[in-house]
């Protein structure tokens, strides 16, 4: 592929960079998955994305919250109730396990609130750093790098790793630093639109790109 010119940055001057361009592209930084602002809600739907596609996750909760509209209501649910309704997002059984363990716990030890830290998120039965940081970027305004499949691929295509790294953790904490703590939130959410649209996982669109510039697949990196 032709080598295109770029100024040399450091990688915070191209994280800042691409997450400017991003921004232009997508002005409106929005997580697909549709919670009306619950953060409880938000916590279920994430749990049940795993391995399902946030599509398919908002037309099952549609149902599943208009029976079991909110902590309490998930934990005292029978858990074949819980399944029922989740089965359409596959692995059924332990997420629905999960959202009535994790609704439980949070009545139970957080007064019916989603705690704002990680390690409280981390303590939450199905509860992963991916969720945790969608939480406290999205929820709590706190920031967070969710590293999930669109943000490991296109970050190290942008050079930001080596591209064949997939570690989300690793990801996480390259990221964390080159990317202003309240920006993160909307940058991840922006990678999620632009690698359904642009930078695909199977045939990245590179001769359109708008961050072809700035991007060590296509050899456009110069480091500082
Ligand atoms: S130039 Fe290609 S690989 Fe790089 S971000 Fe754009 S679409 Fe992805």
């Amino acid at each position: 592929m032709e080598r295109q010119s770029s100024a040399a940055l450091s990688p915070a001057e191209r994280a800042r960079e691409a997450a400017a361009r991003l921004e232009h592209l997508y002005p409106e930084a929005q997580c697909s998955l549709f919670s009306g602002g619950d953060p409880w809600r938000l916590l279920v739907m994430a749990r049940l994305s795993a391995q399902c596609t946030d599509e398919r996750v908002n037309i099952v909760c549609r149902e599943l919250f208009a029976a079991l509209p909110d902590a309490a209501a998930m934990a005292d649910a029978p858990l074949s109730v819980i399944e029922g309704f989740v089965r359409p997002c596959g692995l059924y059984r332990r997420k629905a396990s999960d959202l009535k363990e994790m609704s439980a716990a949070i009545l139970r030890d957080w007064a019916g609130r989603v705690p704002d830290t990680m390690e409280g998120l981390l303590a939450l039965p199905g509860v992963g750093r991916k969720i945790a940081n969608l939480i406290l970027g999205d929820v709590y305004g706190l920031g967070g790098i969710v590293a999930d499949t669109h943000c490991i691929r296109i970050c190290g295509r942008l050079g930001f790793y080596p591209e064949a790294q997939s570690d989300p953790v690793r990801t996480e904490r390259i990221m964390t630093p080159l990317v202003p703590r309240e920006r993160q939130a909307a940058f991840c959410h922006r990678l999620v639109q632009f690698g359904r649209d642009v930078c695909t996982a199977r045939a990245p669109r590179c001769a359109e790109c708008p961050l072809s510039g700035i991007c060590a697949h296509v050899g456009a990196v110069t480091e500082k």
